[in-house]
């Protein structure tokens, strides 16, 4: 079998891009998606995406630790390039769709499945908000069944600690509460803020500081007991070495649109796993396609600890499938068993939503 091309779609809704990846075989009816999606850089990761394919096309798409390994290396330059990884995972994850076709089963079972048939979900994110909102928000999210929930922080401390509180108070003591700040403090505003939130029982602190500052993730970790959890930015396992070293995080979050794809992402999370740390797999503003890859990617995954189910509407989450994925019940989402990434797209959706 070999790779006859590799397709860049952009998409577009709500103001946003997406970016599709799709790997064309010479074997009749047999290809791939991926997805390479990255804000505010869509043209530069197309470009990426182009730029890789004529390292690879000709090439056996189940050769993929060898056509990885390419991709990265061939280029020679510093390796912790994010418009070049995400151009490389969404590849990865078409190549991986490919291989499970090819032998007919699911990805997660490619991997060497850990045989999970549902995956355990908590509901991301509860946003900015009035108050009334997001307490109603809330409530029907712990009523539906959530063992945990994920606020957004980063209004200043006091206006973020009232929400925890407020919202502490509706869904009651058992269901987990997490907060995301997306980078939003400095060190010492992190560390002050942090200290209240641990006191309030919240059970992590999602993205305290800038990715670049690992000297505040270690300090952050080492002074809280509550855990530090980070890493939706990052690509490759080198990256996520640097916080593991240090001890900077208690649990990571690596996105497997970003992170390097299968390949990339099974390694740090195999690499956490020495370190004791479990992962939380990011799904953020995703695309079906990605989050089909992440379940497929958390079925196989031994250091599991809880999976990001994204309610807010998505139209790219929920109108791009031909069989749009489960939704999560009694906090679980089930594993789709069908070949490769285990979807379709739907070529209607897709010709709505194309722009490229
Ligand atoms: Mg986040």
């Amino acid at each position: 079998m070999k790779i006859t091309a590799v397709e860049a779609h952009v998409c577009n809704a709500r103001m946003r891009n997406w970016v599709f990846v799709r790997v064309v075989t010479d074997e009749p009816g047999l290809h791939g998606w991926g997805e390479a999606t990255l804000e505010w850089h869509t043209r530069a990761v197309v470009g990426a995406v182009e730029d890789l394919a004529e390292l690879i096309v000709g090439e056996d798409p189940t050769r993929i630790e060898h056509l990885w390994q390419m991709m990265m290396r061939q280029h020679f330059w510093h390796g912790n390039d994010i418009v070049r990884g995400t151009a490389l995972s969404g590849i990865d994850i078409a190549l991986w769709d490919i291989l499970g076709k090819a032998l007919g089963q699911p990805v997660h079972r490619v991997l060497g499945s850990y045989g999970r048939s549902t995956l355990p979900v908590y509901a991301s994110s509860l946003l900015f908000k009035p108050t009334a909102e997001l307490l109603r928000e809330a409530e029907g999210l712990a009523a539906q069944g959530f063992p945990g929930l994920k606020l957004k922080i980063g209004q200043g401390l006091e206006a973020d600690l009232r929400n925890v509180r407020e919202i502490r108070k509706v869904i009651g003591p058992q269901v987990r509460l997490m907060t995301d700040a997306n980078c939003s403090y400095d060190t010492l505003g992190a560390l002050e803020l942090g200290r209240r939130l641990e006191a309030e029982g919240v059970y992590w602190f999602e993205e305290p500081v800038a990715p670049e500052n690992l000297e505040g993730y270690e300090k952050l970790a080492r002074a809280l007991d509550m855990a530090i959890a980070g890493g939706e930015t990052e690509f490759n396992r080198w990256a996520f070495k640097e916080y593991l070293q240090r001890q900077a995080m208690d649990i990571i979050q690596p996105d497997i649109a970003r992170a390097g794809g299968f390949t990339e992402v099974r390694k740090i999370a195999a690499l956490a796993s020495a370190f004791d740390v479990p992962v939380a797999p990011h799904t953020g503003a995703s695309s079906a396609v990605a989050v089909a890859a992440s379940i497929q990617w958390a079925a196989a995954l031994p250091n599991l600890l809880t999976f990001e189910h994204m309610y807010p509407p998505n139209p790219l989450r929920e109108e791009l499938l031909a069989d749009p994925l489960p939704s999560p019940a009694n906090g679980q989402i089930e594993v789709p068993q069908r070949p490769g990434l285990g979807i379709e797209l739907s070529p209607q959706a897709l010709a709505r939503f194309r722009t490229s």
